[in-house]
C-alpha cells in the first residue's frame, strides 16, 4: 500500500487533541501520559470540558450518514490497509503508552486489521429476512422484509487500558458498517492509540462527525456521555463496578456492557499436561495477563495436579519479561505501579492464608514477574476476585462436580478454558458452566473478532460483542409488509 501522509517508524511525544467534528481541538487543561516502563512522559491528551462532550454529541446528532454500503465497506478496507502498513509504528504507540510488549502489540494490530476486515465484509452483506405471509389459514398475500436502520441518535463508547487499540475498533467498527454516528471516550491511561486509530479512520475517507474523540476525566465528564440526551445506546467495556453505575444511570436507553471476568482453565486428568500447560501460561500471561478473557484460576484435578504444577512452573521461569520495546520479550510490565503493587499484596496475603508460592511475585515499578501459586482455595482473594495480571494460582479439586461447582462459585460468568479429551466431561461443562464461552483446548480468551463474545452474572447482561453482534444491538430493526401476488 502506497499512503502520502508521512509517519515515524518509531513513536515520539504526542501532544494530542479532541476530534471533534473534523477539528482538532486544543484545551489548556491536559493529562499527561506514562510510559510504564521508563516513567517518560509520551504525551499529552485535553481535558475536554462537559461543553466539549455536549458539541460533539450535537454534531453527530445532527448527522445523518448517507454512505452505501460500499462505501463503509471502502472506507474500512482502506483503513485496514494503512493499518497493515504502519504496523510497526502503532505497535510503537501501543507499546509506549501500556508497557504492553512488542509481541503482544504487533498481534493486538493484527487483531485490529481483522475487526476493520470483518466490519467491511459485515457492511457489504444484508442481513435482512423475507416472510411470506399466506402460512396460515387466515394469512394474506403479503411479504414482511426486515430492515436494519442506524440509531435515531448518538452512541457512546467507553474503552478501558488492556487493549488500547482493539477495544476501540470493537466499538467503531460495528457503528461505521452500520452507518451510526459515535462519540468515544478512551481510556485515560492508553488514550493515544485510540487517536491513532481515529486519524487512521479519518484518512481512509470516514466522515469526521461519524466518530469522535474526547478526553477526559471521568468524574467530570462521565455523566454527560452517559446521560446526554441525544444518547441513544452506551457500549462499555471495563470493569463491574463503573459497568453497574452506568446500568443505574442510563435510564431509557440501549446498554452493552462488557466487564470483567474470572474465567477457570479446567484440567481433567484424562489431559495432556504438556498441551494443557502451555495453554496455561499463555493465557495466564500474554498481554501481561491483562485479558477480561485471562486465564485468573487453575482449576486441576488432584491426579495431575503436581506433575501439571512443575510444568507450568518451568514454563513460566522461560516467560521472558521486561523491556516492552525489547522485540524478544514475551511479556512487558502491568499498565501501571499502583496495579503491580496490588498484585504483591493479593500473592503475599494468599500465602499468609496457606498458599504457597513457587515463582514470580517479584515487582520493580509497573514491572512484575509472572508468578505461580499453588494449594489455592477458592475463598481466597486472589481467585474470589478478578485479579487483572499475570498469576496463576493453581486450585485443586477431586471430582467433575467439584470442578463445576468452583468454576460457578464466583460473581462472574465470562468465558472459559477446557483440556480434556473425554466427550462425556465435555458436554458436562458446556452444559453447567454459567459463562458466555466454553472452549475445549483451547484458552478462555479464544476467539475470531467476528463470533459472538460476552459474559452474564457480573461479568455483562448476555448481550454479545463481535463484530456480527454488535451490528445487531448498534442497529433498530424495522420490518416492511407489502402487498405480494
Ligand atoms: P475501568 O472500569 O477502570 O475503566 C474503564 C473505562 O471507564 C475508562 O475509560 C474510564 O475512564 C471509564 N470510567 C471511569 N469512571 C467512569 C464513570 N463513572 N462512568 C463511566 N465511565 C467511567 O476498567 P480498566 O481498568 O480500564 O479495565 C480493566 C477492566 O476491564 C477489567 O475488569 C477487565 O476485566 C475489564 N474488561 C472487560 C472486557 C470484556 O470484554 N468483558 C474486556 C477487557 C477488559
Amino acid at each position: 500500500t502506497t499512503t502520502s501522509t508521512p509517519h515515524r517508524d518509531s513513536a515520539g511525544f504526542r501532544a494530542e487533541s479532541l476530534r471533534i467534528g473534523g477539528e482538532r481541538v486544543r484545551r489548556e487543561r491536559t493529562l499527561d501520559v506514562f510510559n510504564p516502563y521508563t516513567n517518560e512522559r509520551v504525551g499529552a491528551v485535553p481535558l475536554a470540558s462537559v461543553d466539549d462532550v455536549r458539541e460533539a454529541f450535537r454534531i453527530g446528532h445532527a448527522y445523518r450518514s448517507m454512505l452505501s454500503r460500499y462505501e463503509r465497506a471502502s472506507i474500512l478496507q482502506r483503513a485496514c490497509a494503512l493499518l497493515r502498513a504502519r504496523a510497526d509504528e502503532g505497535a510503537a504507540i501501543i507499546t509506549m503508552e501500556s508497557g504492553l510488549c512488542r509481541k503482544d502489540a504487533l498481534y493486538e494490530i493484527g487483531r485490529v486489521a481483522d475487526v476493520l476486515t470483518f466490519g467491511a465484509t459485515e457492511a457489504l452483506r444484508d442481513d435482512g429476512q423475507v416472510f411470506s405471509c399466506d402460512l396460515t389459514a387466515h394469512g394474506k398475500k403479503r411479504k414482511v422484509i426486515t430492515l436494519r436502520e442506524p440509531l435515531l441518535g448518538v452512541i457512546t463508547a467507553i474503552t478501558p487500558f488492556n487493549h488500547p487499540m482493539n477495544q476501540v475498533a470493537h466499538k467503531v467498527v460495528p457503528s461505521i458498517a452500520t452507518n451510526n454516528r459515535m462519540v468515544l471516550k478512551p481510556s485515560e491511561k492508553v488514550p493515544l492509540s485510540a487517536f491513532y486509530l481515529a486519524d487512521i479512520l479519518y484518512e481512509a475517507g470516514l466522515p469526521p462527525e461519524m466518530f469522535q474523540v474526547v478526553t477526559g476525566d471521568p468524574r467530570e465528564i462521565a455523566d454527560e456521555l452517559i446521560t446526554n440526551a441525544q444518547v441513544d445506546l452506551v457500549t462499555f467495556t471495563g470493569g463491574v463496578a463503573i459497568g453497574k453505575y452506568i446500568a443505574a444511570k442510563a435510564g431509557y436507553r440501549r446498554i452493552v456492557l462488557e466487564l470483567g471476568g474470572n474465567d477457570p482453565l479446567i484440567v481433567m486428568e484424562d489431559a495432556d499436561l504438556d498441551r494443557a500447560s502451555d495453554l496455561a501460561v499463555q493465557g495466564s500471561y500474554k498481554n501481561s495477563g491483562q485479558r477480561c478473557t485471562a486465564v485468573k484460576r487453575m482449576l486441576v484435578h488432584k491426579d495431575v495436579a503436581s506433575e501439571f504444577t512443575q510444568r507450568v512452573v518451568e514454563k513460566t521461569k522461560r516467560w521472558k519479561h521486561g523491556d516492552p520495546a525489547d522485540a524478544n520479550n514475551d511479556m512487558g510490565t502491568v499498565i501501571d505501579e499502583a496495579a503491580a503493587r496490588r498484585f504483591e499484596l493479593l500473592v503475599e496475603e494468599a500465602v499468609a492464608q496457606g498458599a504457597r508460592l513457587l515463582v514470580g511475585n517479584r515487582r520493580e515499578g509497573a514491572l512484575y514477574s509472572p508468578t505461580v501459586l499453588d494449594n489455592v482455595r477458592p475463598e481466597m482473594t486472589v481467585v474470589r476476585e478478578e485479579t487483572f495480571g499475570p498469576v496463576s494460582p493453581i486450585i485443586r479439586f477431586g471430582s467433575i462436580d467439584e470442578a463445576i461447582a468452583i468454576s460457578n462459585g464466583t460473581a462472574y460468568g465470562l468465558s472459559s478454558g477446557i483440556c480434556t479429551d473425554r466427550m462425556d466431561y465435555a458436554t458436562r461443562f458446556a452444559n453447567e458452566l454459567k459463562v458466555g464461552t466454553v472452549n475445549v483446548w483451547e484458552v478462555p480468551g479464544y476467539r475470531i473478532e467476528l463470533t459472538p463474545f460476552g459474559g452474564i452474572k457480573d461479568s455483562g447482561l448476555g448481550y454479545k460483542e463481535g463484530v456480527q453482534e454488535a451490528i445487531k444491538s448498534f442497529t433498530n430493526g424495522k420490518t416492511f409488509t407489502m402487498p405480494w401476488g
